[in-house]
């Protein structure tokens, strides 16, 4: 088949490889209809996850048609057309019984942190992604979602991560009826929790980026007001400024550790580059929101060290919490905001590539060309 390949950092191709088969009962393989390129996938394409081998399919984001399936699958039939979150869970352990699908035990015991994740280096499991033809899906019958005939495809695929990782940013920040929620990253994770904060009774929603077009886009999309960064001093400062000097309520951590080049943080009026794998978007968060406030935190971080201002943290009585989004847990919720007409997902979708063209995808993605928000990636037919 073919299928996207990790030669290195910055180095992604479509090439031949075997098709995958089914390993245990358990498995489907689905025939891939759509797959995105997420944010996740760039800190992999930057080479800050470590452990990411050569050879590895990326792709945690995706739609397709059963077609095969292990004798121990019952719930889902060959020629389903399925969703499948980016989570890899057994849904049995200790922590998917509380719904901790992104932290299972069975999938990856030997890590001390994360669960499975498909396509997302060894340290996440090891386990191949969908931007390819044919994907292997462990524990079809609890991870593949049947697309209801009521929902586009196009939002199906952004319901396997990037709307639920925006909701659960929301969530995560605890805002109260009327709460100022200012959410770094203006991508789509961020443009997600922009639209979920609204959902969940923040009175102000406040968007920081520095690439103008995703601005103007969150701007019309979610209604909220926008900073750019690049145009700001200080930002701690700037926020309290415009929040009666007590700083926000919740603030959203939507962009992660950066890469070299794009790391900067503005000390003394200047623009310094930071080393690659850098948290300035985490510290302006610890910094900008109000004493006693929340810090909401889906950005990943792939190097296991990041400096953090921990003491600003504790002296000003912070709650902090972050997760990997547990997708499955919200699909029932965002199933329903969709029909109602509180979230139209697909309009960020602005790029649709031929998988053969997959290099120039993640060029254009990473390096925010041609006003690029979400890319999908359409595998030849
Ligand atoms: P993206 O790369 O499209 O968007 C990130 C945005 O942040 C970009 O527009 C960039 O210009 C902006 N940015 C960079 N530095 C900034 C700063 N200091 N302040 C404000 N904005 C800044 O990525 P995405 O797909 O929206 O994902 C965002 C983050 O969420 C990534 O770190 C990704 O790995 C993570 N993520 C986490 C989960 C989860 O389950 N926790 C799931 C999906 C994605
Ligand atoms: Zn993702």
């Amino acid at each position: 088949m073919l299928a996207m390949n990790y030669r290195g950092p910055y180095r992604v191709r479509a090439e031949q490889k075997s098709d995958p088969v089914i390993e245990h009962p358990n498995d489907a393989i689905v025939r891939v209809s759509r797959s995105c390129i997420c944010g996740s996938d760039l800190h992999l394409y930057h080479g800050l996850v470590p452990d990411t081998r050569v050879g590895m399919t990326f792709g945690h984001e995706f739609t397709g048609v059963i077609e095969e399936v292990g004798p121990g699958v019952q719930n889902v039939k060959v020629g389903d057309h399925v969703l499948v979150p980016f989570n890899i869970y057994c849904g049995s352990c200790f922590f998917c019984q509380r719904e901790l699908y992104g932290n299972c035990h069975n999938v990856n015991p030997e890590a001390t942190a994360v669960g499975g994740i498909y396509g997302y280096s060894h340290t996440a499991g090891g386990y191949d992604g969908g931007q390819a033809e044919f994907v292997r899906v462990p524990f079809a019958d609890i991870s593949a979602t049947v697309i209801p005939n009521d929902i586009h495809p196009d939002d199906a695929v952004l319901l396997t991560d990037a709307l639920p990782t925006g909701y659960q940013a929301a969530e995560m920040g605890d805002i109260e009826e009327g709460d100022t929620v200012v959410i770094f990253g203006a991508g789509p994770v961020g443009i997600f929790a922009a639209k979920s904060a609204w959902l969940l009774g923040a009175g102000r929603v406040i968007v920081v980026d520095h690439v103008e077009y995703r601005l103007e886009f969150v701007k019309n999309y979610a209604q909220c007001e926008v900073i750019n960064f690049l145009e700001v001093d200080d930002m701690a400062v700037h926020i309290k400024k415009i929040t009666d000097w007590l700083g926000a309520d919740v603030c959203i951590d939507a962009v992660g550790c950066e890469a070299a080049g794009n790391a900067m943080q503005r000390l003394t009026g200047r623009y310094l580059k930071l080393q690659s794998g850098s948290a300035t978007a985490l510290h302006w968060a610890i910094n900008s929101v109000r004493k006693g406030g929340t810090v909401s935190i889906v950005g990943v971080y792939g190097p296991t060290f990041n400096a953090v201002p921990i003491g600003n943290a504790l002296n000003k009585g912070l709650t902090l919490r972050m997760n990997q989004a547990s997708v499955k847990r919200h699909l029932p919720r965002l199933f329903e905001h969709i029909r109602a007409g509180h979230l139209d997902p697909k309009q960020i979708i602005t790029h649709r590539v031929p998988l053969e063209e997959v290099s120039d995808a993640y060029h254009i993605f990473a390096s925010k060309l041609d006003n690029c928000i979400k890319p999908i990636l359409v595998p030849p037919r």
